[in-house]
């Protein structure tokens, strides 16, 4: 991320102004307490992340592409209620992955570049579930490797909880990249996309590689066309 400008206003709900110097899409989305939600769409280059205001919470915004909507994907996303209790997590946490979700399906550097737009509604067609491992495992015939899964060309995504909270270190990517490269990665299923190898030495690492296993003489990477 480079080159942002921002000036966040006085009231509320909080609202921020990006400057960049070039190419197209991209907008801003914001998010309150009660509700994440896109406050304007602007026309900046395709940059993608999260900043965090660090006051509150939900206090986030991020980068959303608006590339010409070619296909509309509706989701809908939960929290089991065990990963609810093992992590202690508060309303405000499920509206926090609310927006994140929003944030990364939507990225500049996710599948909106197929021409892919995603928009979460109440009986959306595809259902996000952060769940733990055994509940991952038990429905993808896994065994203990902390895997997400999703089902190949289908409607259900299990986003593992524990690498949610804590990434893999084998990805060489920080937390919210690694969140990133997993709803990518898993969205990826959904849309019928297989896995893949590192391409050789120096490559940017392919989204549909495992990142969560290693990605080998790869580098690291979380765009969805390398
Ligand atoms: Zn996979």
């Amino acid at each position: 991320m480079a080159n942002v400008a921002m000036a966040v206003s006085e009231i509320m709900p909080i609202s921020l102004i990006f400057s960049f110097p070039e190419k197209k899409y991209a907008a801003i989305a914001t998010a309150t307490p009660s509700r994440a939600y896109l406050i304007r769409r602007v026309t900046i280059s395709p940059i993608s992340g999260i900043i965090d205001l660090g006051a509150g919470a939900l206090e986030s915004i991020c980068l959303y592409s608006t590339n010409e909507e070619i296909m509309r994907i509706t989701y809908h996303a939960s929290i089991d209620p065990d990963v609810i209790k093992t992590y202690k997590l508060r309303n405000t946490d499920e509206r926090q992955f609310d927006f994140y979700l929003m944030c990364y399906l939507n990225s500049p550097d996710g599948w909106s570049q197929d021409g892919y737009s995603f928009e979460q509604t109440e009986h959306g067609h595809v259902h996000i579930r952060l769940s733990s491992t055994a509940t991952i495992d038990k429905a993808c015939g896994f065994s203990g490797q902390k895997l997400s899964c999703a089902i190949l060309g289908g409607t259900k995504m299990y986003l593992n909880a524990e690498r949610w909270f804590h990434g893999a270190k084998a990805s060489k990517l920080d937390l919210e990249n690694y969140r990133q490269y997993m709803v990518s990665h898993e969205m990826g299923h959904i849309l019928g996309k297989e896995h893949v190898k590192c391409p050789g030495k120096g490559s940017k690492a392919p989204i549909m590689l495992q990142h969560t296993l290693g990605i080998g003489e790869c580098i690291p990477n979380t765009d969805v066309k390398g």
